[in-house]
C-alpha cells in the first residue's frame, strides 16, 4: 500500500477498549504501564483501520494500536493506453 495514501492521525483510536483504565493512550506507549518498550508485529488492515499488534517488553501486556486511514490522492505510475476506449467497437 502506498504510504502517501495513508494519513495517520495522531490520536489513535482503540476500538477494543471498554472500561479498562489505561495509563497511556498514545501511539508507541504501553497503555498498561506507560513505557515505550513495545515490540511490534506485522501490520493488520481492517476496513479503513490499520492495526499494529504489539507486546510490551516491560509488563508483558499485548494489544493492537489502531490508526484510521483516509483517502488522500491518486499517484499514477503508468498512464495506460488512453486511446483504447476509442477503439472499442460495439456490435
Ligand atoms: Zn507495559
Amino acid at each position: 500500500m502506498n504510504s502517501k495514501l495513508i494519513k495517520i492521525l495522531s490520536e489513535a483510536e482503540d476500538k477494543k477498549s471498554k472500561d479498562i483504565k489505561f495509563k497511556s493512550n498514545e501511539p508507541g506507549k504501553c497503555p498498561m504501564c506507560g513505557t515505550e518498550n513495545l515490540e511490534y508485529g506485522s501490520i493488520d488492515i481492517e476496513d479503513n483501520l490499520m492495526g499494529y499488534p504489539w507486546q510490551c517488553k516491560t509488563c508483558g501486556a499485548k494489544g493492537t494500536e489502531w490508526y484510521t486511514t483516509q483517502f488522500d490522492s491518486h499517484d499514477v505510475h503508468d498512464m495506460g493506453n488512453q486511446e483504447t476506449p476509442k477503439k472499442i467497437k460495439h456490435k
